[in-house]
């Protein structure tokens, strides 16, 4: 089979097109073309008057070496690649004396846990959080209500941080053993839409996610993985072994539990703070790690469609559309676009009482009728916090504490129309964009819960944008604060056999360990991982 990529037409081509185009570009007749799929499909929108969809196909033509040969030396028509994922280790019959654990069932940990299951390690998830469902009516406590579990909410509890989430799935990873095509088929044969293995910006929504996870835990159950949920661990016993190494030798639950283990998986998102300073009170090494900080920003979805696809706005293949947006600014910050998410809602993502942190979420649709997005600031240890490795989330707790009161000390989230943040004072009534924020916005100045040099940053890049994306700086628009989570403020170094850099059989992993930003590339992180742990137990 032949791959073709990179192969236009525009967007109102009829089906019999592609066929066609596909003959075309190999030199072929009709009859030599015996089948084709498509592999991926894109779309440029550079010039919104003449969009264009852009297509990978695979194709069985009639005398393929004939055609290869032709185009040898041609980079888009190349043997398609093989997609699969091969397992690089099994676990002896006899099974294994200790099996490993780890900890959290975000999307690194659930996939370090399905593949070790795979591979028939039986591994043990453990989460502080809850079973999905129930994480889901704690959560919607918060949005609803105003009531926080910090226990159980956007960010703890089974499926991670990304299952109240747009579920985009792109990254630029290119893996060449093909761990992100493993995820995303696990992630079909979970319920994922199948479109998510060919479209170029693939999307779950949130609904589809939360089964998605209940179907990959019984997966893994049934291949003798276990779950144990409402089981934070509090601590971690190291030792030094017989070549003066330090070893982890278990952890220790919430529960009063212990459980003895010598691979632990360390996969327990950016949002862990009390885990991340009992892993540097017990000596495990840690670094301080840059982040950003924020805002979110609604628009009218109906201005981004207009603005990005002219009058093919709304057309079904386009979808909603999304926003890329960056500019270096004159004090040496830079402001970007963050976690876009179309035809969604801003979310309440706090995980600690009396704080209020931003982030935004939709549905599989994507029709709620505001586009939202992280508009922050990228910073850095050496210049905002420097010292101490924690000192990043202790600048974090400072505005998201500042945000919750300026919010109104009721988890409703302060917010600023554009034109007033502009002008430096204080919002007294919304404009035409209505907050999609659960459980409400405080009109208030957003000044006050954020950095100057952000504040300042933030002022230069709107006119910029505006001037990019017609009506972005709109003076309406709707701010929300605090957008504090973009990553996470530390990083537990691995050597390069994946351990701790100081603690053998700690396998720092995911986004809470510095080495992911996102589903897909945490879930990735979760395969390297659990491969690293089936070597090592193999060895051992
Ligand atoms: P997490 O998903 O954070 O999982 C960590 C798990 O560890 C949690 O379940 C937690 O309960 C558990 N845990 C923590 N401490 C302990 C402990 N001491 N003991 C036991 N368990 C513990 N990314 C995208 O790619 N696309 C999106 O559309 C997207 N939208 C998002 C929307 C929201 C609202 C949020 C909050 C995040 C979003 N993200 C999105 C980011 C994405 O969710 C994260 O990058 C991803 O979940 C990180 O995966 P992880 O497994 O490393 O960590």
């Amino acid at each position: 089979m032949l791959r073709i990529t990179e192969l236009t037409l525009p967007l109102h081509h009829p089906d019999e097109a592609l066929p066609a185009a596909i003959c075309k570009r190999l030199r072929i007749g009709p009859r030599d073309l015996i089948r084709h799929v498509v592999a991926r499909r894109g779309h440029d929108a550079r010039d919104k008057a003449n969009i264009q969809l852009v297509y990978s196909v695979d194709v069985n033509v009639k005398d393929e070496t004939a055609v290869l040969a032709r185009f040898r030396k041609d980079r888009n028509v190349q043997r398609t690649p093989d997609p699969r994922y091969h397992l690089v280790a099994k676990a002896p019959a006899s099974g294994t004396s200790k099996r490993p654990v780890v900890i959290g069932a975000g999307p690194c940990g659930l996939f370090a846990g399905l593949i070790l299951a795979q591979m028939g390690f039986r591994p043990i998830i453990l989460d502080r959080g809850k079973v999905v469902r129930e994480r889901t009516n704690d959560t919607w406590g918060l949005w609803r209500r105003g009531v926080l579990n910090p226990e159980s909410n956007a960010q703890f509890g089974e499926g991670g941080a990304g299952t109240f989430s747009d579920g985009k799935l792109y990254s630029r990873i290119k893996d060449p053993c093909n761990r992100d095509r493993k995820v995303l088929t696990e992630f079909v044969k979970a319920g994922a839409p199948a479109e998510i293995l060919t479209e170029a910006h693939p999307h779950i929504g949130t609904f589809r996610l939360v089964t998605m996870v209940e179907s990959m835990r019984r997966t893994i159950e049934e291949l003798g993985g276990e779950y144990r949920f409402s089981s934070r661990v509090d601590g971690i016993d190291i030792a030094i072994d017989s070549r003066g190494d330090r070893r982890v030798r278990g952890v220790h639950l919430s529960t009063g539990a212990y459980l003895e283990a010598d691979h632990v998986v360390l996969a327990i998102g950016h949002s862990a703070r009390d885990t991340f300073a009992m892993l540097h009170a017990a000596g495990v090494h840690v670094e301080a790690k840059p982040f950003s900080i924020g805002v979110r920003i609604e628009h009218p979805q109906s201005w981004i469609d207009r603005s990005r696809f002219g009058v093919d706005a709304g057309n079904p293949i386009l979808g909603a559309a999304e926003y890329h947006i960056s500019h270096h600014c004159s004090n040496n910050r830079t402001v970007y676009s963050f976690c876009m998410c179309p035809g969604g809602t801003v979310v309440a993502a706090t995980s600690e009482e009396g704080r209020v942190a931003t982030n935004g979420m939709s549905q599989y649709s994507r029709n709620e009728r505001n586009a939202n997005s992280g508009l922050v600031v990228a910073i850095d240890p050496a210049r905002d916090f420097p010292g101490d490795p924690l000192a990043g989330i202790e600048l974090q707790r400072h505005w998201e504490s500042l945000a919750y009161v300026a919010g109104g000390s009721s988890y409703k989230a302060p917010a600023q129309r554009l034109e007033d943040f502009l002008a430096g004072r204080p919002s007294q009534t919304l404009g035409s964009v209505i907050p999609s924020y659960k459980p409400g916005v405080h009109m208030t100045d957003l000044a006050q819960c954020l950095p100057d040099y952000a504040v300042v940053a933030m002022r230069e890049a709107l006119p910029v944008f505006g001037r990019q994306i017609p009506g972005y700086d709109h003076p309406d628009v709707l701010m929300t604060g605090v957008e504090t989570r973009t990553s996470s403020p530390i990083r537990f170094t691995r050597g390069d056999n994946f351990q701790s850099l100081n603690t053998l059989g700690l396998f720092p992993a995911g986004e809470g360990a510095g080495y992911a930003g996102g589903i897909l590339s945490a879930a990735v992180d979760g395969i390297k991982i659990a491969e690293a742990v089936a070597m090592s137990l193999r060895d051992a």
